[in-house]
């Protein structure tokens, strides 16, 4: 039937120069180049807070790039996006953890191929990448299983903070005149006299210019603008957290010999003082929901222990599991189209915090080669974040700070207090645990989690679960 209610009025300037849709890592990096670059930008993102998305449930490696594909697009966003939270992490009091890694051969096979990682590791201009001995190997890692065939050395391979870097990059946006949406799921867009009308049920937003930044949904977005050239399907990475006593047995990150399809499981240390083991590399349809398995974890403890002994005798914190936004095409999707006044990124899948920053860069780039011009701006404001991690003095050690309400993570009343206000407060109980820790720890929030509800009511967009619902995810 045709619709014959009048169209919208035509508008010739738009309320935003950009929208960016998608508040995931990437999508918070690229809010805040663009509105640093000048731009007036908004944010959307359909859920009740920032990465709710593939950005909530990763590794947290800052990656050198030393094994991803030569001469790829992954790789020169993965190394700029480094290079650009190293030099600027300092500013936002962003923590680092610098544990380097290993990665080990078991057998003759897997022995066999470390000559060609080196190879590309070199190729990738990361040269330090070099075989270690055994002797020394064990002298750095001293819980390690006896059995290693032989190992390389990858420095540069490090941990941050994978909720408060995203989140920082959103805040300095916002100090700029950046503008958040959250609870905004754009179903629909239009070109109106040169101007895109972005829509959420009855709301809408005018944008000059679009970026797609919608992870998981990627295809579905871009759908809305034109038949969508690529096809996103999630790739379900499953994790375990072993408790924080078990970090005196893993220093360093422990890779494994990558395939051709996965970094493979990895053993390593979070900046939050636990270990973590994962991730499985499954491709699923679900766009949405990433269940955790018992076999899969089970494998997973088992194969940590095979690597480390000790940790079969370390307690499991907590499971999780996350969905990489994997598409069908071998390297990143970014590009513009210039008769559409849009951006496309997407197929970010395994790397995107590391690389962030390095899209962002490029995504403002192509803005200004192909729409408009930039005017960057001066004198900028570094919000600081509050510390979560564990290697650094936190707000708990503070002389007169009061009481503690999650005591498994030692987080205090005055950091949710905090973390429930500001220009971007916790939208939902999943936003509150990742700019605090609380409900993170041993307990999984069985003791705090009353406490925080009490605290948090009727100041999140989204409600928390009722008792006897599903448990939290991450
Ligand atoms: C298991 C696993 C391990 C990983 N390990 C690492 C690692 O160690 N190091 C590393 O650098 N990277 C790692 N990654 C990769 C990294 O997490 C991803 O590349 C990154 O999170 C992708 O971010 P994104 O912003 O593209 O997507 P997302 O975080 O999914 O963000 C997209 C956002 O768009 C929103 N959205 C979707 N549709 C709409 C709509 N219609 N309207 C409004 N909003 C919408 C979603 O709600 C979501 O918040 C890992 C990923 C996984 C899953």
């Amino acid at each position: 039937m045709l619709n014959s209610a009048p169209p919208p009025p035509r508008k010739a300037t738009a309320e935003f120069d950009v929208a960016v849709i998608g508040a995931g890592v990437v999508g918070c990096a690229v809010f805040r180049a663009l509105t640093l670059a000048g731009l007036s930008v908004i944010l959307l993102e359909r859920s009740a807070d920032i990465l709710d998305g593939a950005s909530k449930g990763n590794s947290a490696i800052l990656h050198t790039g030393f094994d991803a594909p030569p001469g790829s697009r992954e790789v020169q966003m993965m190394q700029a996006g480094r290079r650009r939270y190293l030099a600027e992490r300092a500013l936002f009091g962003l923590p680092v953890l610098q544990t380097d890694a290993v990665l080990v051969a078991w057998s003759q096979e897997e022995a066999a191929r470390l000559p060609a990682i080196i190879d590309k590791a070199h190729q990738n201009g990361v040269t330090d990448v070099r075989p270690i001995e055994l002797d020394v190997l064990r002298h750095r890692m001293p819980t390690l299983a006896s059995s290693p065939i032989a190992a390389l050395s990858v420095p540069g391979e490090h941990i941050i903070d994978p909720w408060s870097s995203p989140l920082a990059y959103v805040l300095q946006a916002m100090a700029h005149g950046g503008v958040v949406q959250r609870l905004f799921d754009v179903d629909t867009a239009e070109r109106l006299g040169g101007v895109w009308r972005l829509s959420a049920g009855t709301r809408a937003v005018d944008a000059g210019i679009v970026i797609n930044c919608a992870g998981n949904y990627g295809d579905h977005v871009e759908a809305l603008s034109r038949p969508s050239p690529f096809a996103i399907r999630p790739r379900k990475g499953q994790f375990v957290v072993f408790d924080k006593t078990a970090q005196r047995h893993v220093p360093t990150i422990l890779l494994p010999v990558p395939t051709a399809r996965t970094k493979g499981v990895v053993v390593c240390p979070t900046i939050f003082g636990n270990v973590l083991v994962g991730p499985t590399a499954e491709d699923q349809d679900d766009r949405g929901v990433a269940t955790v398995e018992r076999s899969t974890l089970k494998h997973l403890i088992d194969e940590a222990a095979r690597m480390v002994p000790a940790l079969a005798d370390e307690p499991v914190n907590a499971i999780y599991a996350g969905l990489r936004p994997a598409s069908d095409q071998k390297d990143y999707i970014i590009e513009a189209i210039p008769g559409r006044h849009w951006v496309t990124v997407a197929g970010i899948r395994s790397t995107g915090l590391t690389a962030a920053l390095g899209i962002a860069d490029h995504v403002t780039e192509l803005v200004e080669e192909h729409f408009l011009p930039l005017r960057p701006l001066q004198d900028l404001i570094w919000p600081s974040l509050p510390n979560l991690a564990e290697h650094l003095p936190r707000d708990h050690e503070r002389p007169g700070r009061g009481d503690i309400v999650c005591l498994c993570e030692l987080v205090t009343r005055d950091e949710i207090v905090a973390a429930l206000a500001g220009p971007l407060p916790a939208g939902n109980l999943g936003g509150l645990k990742r700019r605090t820790r609380a409900m993170m720890g041993r307990c999984q929030g069985f003791n705090c989690l009353a406490a925080v509800c009490e605290m948090a009511q009727d100041k999140l967009l989204e409600a928390p679960p009722l008792p006897g619902g599903t448990s939290l995810d991450v």
